[in-house]
């Protein structure tokens, strides 16, 4: 079934299934109709991982979120306007209750359940249970072969076998951490990724967060002039921070990011984005009350 948000640009309407987005913006509803709820929200299910990467900036204090609490915030978002949550951490599937959050927020509300992780727990058992309830996975995949490998610590051969697995059974696609030693791959991390049926691929150029270092001027004049000859099949998408370089992005409303997007910490805290630390407590108010109370804060400071 279809969501609609309203708001200053028009009227956005969403559908979890085909992941389309239509944006009807000769109607501006009037303010006082206007949704009021984070358009995604991204929760770190846990913080626990059991990978080590070079840029990662995650938490690495042992968290998890209570499943029951989860499922709550999913179904208050839904009923807020919300259109999809994600789930990530540290590496969502190491989260024991995954499966059936995924199946819960499938089953009981109307919200796009996406996912990120590293892939290398994929399995044929956990595909299967995935498929049904899962609308969109996205692994990360920084460079191929060597780099990949001195990045992740783990086998390239094996993250393919991987997406062998998800190909044609789960919508996903691939995130890809640009700085100097990936953008010389990219060509060829595009060309697998369409040979395993990806369909976006994610540029995310690499931020000095935790043990990332900020990605230089040099590389993303080649990462511009890589989009701008790009020819392949897939879409296109980049970080908020960088969106001047990929056009034709998919029509969304050009809400403020504070409106757009919120990120659940795997403390239960709410911020703008997973970047922040700091944020507001989800209390038995509920997410709403404290995405509410965190926009305030944000517009008196
Ligand atoms: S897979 Fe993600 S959470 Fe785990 S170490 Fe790598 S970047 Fe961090």
């Amino acid at each position: 079934m279809s969501k609609v948000r309203l708001g200053p640009d028009g009227v956005h309407i969403f559908d979890r299934d085909s992941g389309t987005n239509v944006l009807l913006d000769e109607i501006v509803p009037p303010r006082d109709r206007w949704t009021f709820s984070p358009r995604q929200v991204s929760i770190a299910l846990t913080n626990a991982c059991d990978l080590e990467c070079t840029h990662c900036y995650a938490s690495k204090i042992p968290a998890r979120l209570d499943v029951e609490s989860v499922k709550q915030w999913m179904l208050e978002l839904d009923g807020a306007g919300c259109f999809g949550v994600g789930f990530g951490g540290g590496e969502p599937m190491l989260y024991p209750k995954i499966q059936e959050l995924c199946q819960f927020g499938s089953a009981h509300t109307n919200l796009a359940i996406t996912m990120t992780s590293h892939g290398h727990r994929l399995s044929v058992p956990l595909v299967e249970a995935l498929k049904s309830s899962v609308n969109f996975l996205r692994i990360s995949m920084d460079g191929v072969h060597q780099t990949y490998e001195k990045i992740r610590g783990r086998s390239f051969l094996s993250l393919l076998e991987k997406l062998s697995l998800i190909k044609g059974q789960i919508p996903f696609g691939i995130n890809y951490v640009v700085n100097e030693s990936t953008i010389v791959d990219l060509m060829r991390a595009a060309e697998i990724a369409e040979e395993f049926q990806a369909k976006e691929l994610l540029l995310l150029p690499e931020a000095a967060h935790g043990r990332g270092n900020a990605v230089t001027q040099q590389t993303l004049t080649q990462l511009s002039d890589w989009i701008g000859s790009y020819r392949g099949s897939l879409q296109l998408s980049i970080s908020s921070a960088h969106s001047e370089l990929v056009r034709n992005q998919p029509p969304l409303p050009s809400e403020s990011e504070e409106i757009a997007f919120a990120h659940i910490d795997a403390n239960g805290i709410l911020k703008r984005c997973s970047f922040d630390s700091d944020g507001q407590i989800i209390s038995d108010k509920g997410v709403v009350h404290a995405f509410n109370k965190l926009i305030e804060e944000r517009e008196s400071a």
